[in-house]
């Protein structure tokens, strides 16, 4: 590394980034860190979105620094500021803007964006994807008079909009075009349950059907037809099938690529001075044994907790079991480690008791596990027992006995 103050510059400024540039500038005073954003804001928390969009909370009650914050501390923060090309040999990013930033080294945390609509009608007012501040402050300029929602997609984010349309007592419909919530990871019985949860609270949910077409009137969506025929009144549309990774400005630029950044275990890029870390990260994960892409904001914190350090020169391995946990109205959905939704090749085991409102899928690869599906509640000592496993590698000696003998009951 050069003798100067060494130039630090990351792109994004989710919590992977913004973590990231924090530790940088306190662990090396000398630095100069600048970090980039395309969206207009300092830090916000986006799990903290569905409290705003439900209105439990204020806007400001979303941030978590401020432009101000980050100068003090020696952070060159770059709002509104577009990367459209890494240029890794020459070591400079290029701006949409047309500026250069010259670096020592980078940090990609790029994060991923939500899946449009491309159906007839679906560009314009009254549909929305879910993802950004913007976008939650645009659906709360039309919650208070709307009446009627509906929601695509059987993604855990398609639940965060379904429980808060029903927040604002509008009547909303659920379009899910697999044969239940979240296909790939659970079975049909937890699908079931799922439904059964969500009908409770008032949603009308239909499956096996996609959006054909949106109509508008006035400009603003009003309806829309399903592939199965049926016309569905809205005047609000959420859209959650699903985000693809930010990395478009990478394309050409020799870091090597999959669906996110390929890194090796340390967070490093095909490129020595390259990182990756956050949702962007595709990284070699040593607790599953195969490359992860993961989406949870506790993990994104950790890997900008650990890339800082080792773009400073150590060389740690990030090694943890993600964990995303949601409310289902008044019950709760786990998500631990990799499921069959990135590889179709894990065997499963099921425990289903529906009357207690009790699911468990554990996923295993040979006589590891290296996954779960939890809803409803668990007992404690059997979530230790499968973090454990999980972290360790250790095999299990019992599969059968694993999900059987344990209760699952709190
Ligand atoms: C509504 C919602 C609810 C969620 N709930 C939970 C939850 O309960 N639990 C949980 O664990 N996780 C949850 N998540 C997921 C969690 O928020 C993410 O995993 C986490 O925020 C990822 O952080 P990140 O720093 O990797 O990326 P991001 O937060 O996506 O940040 C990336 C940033 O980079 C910017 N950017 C992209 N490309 C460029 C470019 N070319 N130039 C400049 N800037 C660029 C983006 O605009 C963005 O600001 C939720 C997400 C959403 C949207």
């Amino acid at each position: 590394m050069a003798e100067r103050a060494a130039r630090y510059v990351i792109i994004g400024n989710g919590i992977a980034g913004s973590v990231a540039a924090r530790r940088l500038r306190e662990f090396d005073r000398a630095c100069r860190v600048s970090l980039l954003t395309d969206e207009p804001y300092p830090l916000y928390n986006r799990v903290r979105l569905p409290h705003y969009l439900k209105g439990m909370i204020s806007r400001e009650e979303v941030f978590m620094r401020s432009a101000e914050e980050e100068k003090a501390r020696g952070i060159d923060f770059l709002a509104e500021t577009t990367v459209s090309a890494v240029h890794a040999q020459e070591k400079f990013v290029e701006c949409a803007d047309g500026r250069r930033l010259p670096f020592d080294r980078l940090l990609i945390a790029t994060g991923g964006r939500p899946r449009r609509l491309s159906v007839p009608g679906a560009q314009g007012p009254g549909v929305f994807t879910y993802q950004y501040l913007d976008d939650v402050n645009a659906m709360r300029e039309l919650l208070p008079n709307a009446r009627r929602a509906m929601v695509v997609g059987g993604s855990l984010i398609g639940y965060e909009l379904v429980a808060a349309f029903r927040e604002w007592n509008l009547e909303t419909t659920w379009l899910i075009r697999g044969p239940h919530f979240m296909h790939r990871q659970i079975d049909a019985e937890a699908g079931a349950l799922v439904s059964r949860i969500a009908q409770r609270h008032g949603v009308k949910v239909i499956y096996g059907e996609e959006v054909a077409e949106m109509q508008r009137a006035n400009g603003s969506v009003s309806e829309a037809r399903t592939t199965g025929g049926r016309t569905i009144s809205c005047d609000l549309v959420g859209v959650a099938v699903g985000l693809k990774k930010n990395i478009d400005f990478l394309q050409g630029s020799t870091i090597a690529l999959n669906e996110g950044v390929l890194t090796d275990e340390h967070l490093v890029t095909s490129h020595p001075d390259v990182y990756a870390a956050g949702d962007v990260a595709e990284f070699n994960d040593l607790v599953v044994g195969q490359r992860s892409l993961l989406g949870t904001w506790h993990n994104a914190s950790l890997q900008g907790e650990l890339v800082a350090k080792n773009m400073l020169g150590a060389q740690l391995v990030f090694k943890a079991v993600p964990i995303y946990s949601n409310p289902l109205f008044d019950s709760r959905i786990k998500v631990i480690g990799i499921t069959s939704q990135s590889d179709r090749s894990l065997e499963s085991l099921v425990k289903n008791e529906p009357d207690q409102g009790r699911y468990l899928r554990l996923f295993f690869r040979g006589a590891q596990l290296v996954g779960a599906v939890i809803i409803g509640k668990i007992d404690y000592h059997l979530r230790v027992a499968l973090m454990k496993y999980m972290l360790t590698g250790e095999h299990v000696p019992n599969k059968q006995h694993l999900i059987a003998t344990q209760s699952h009951t709190v």
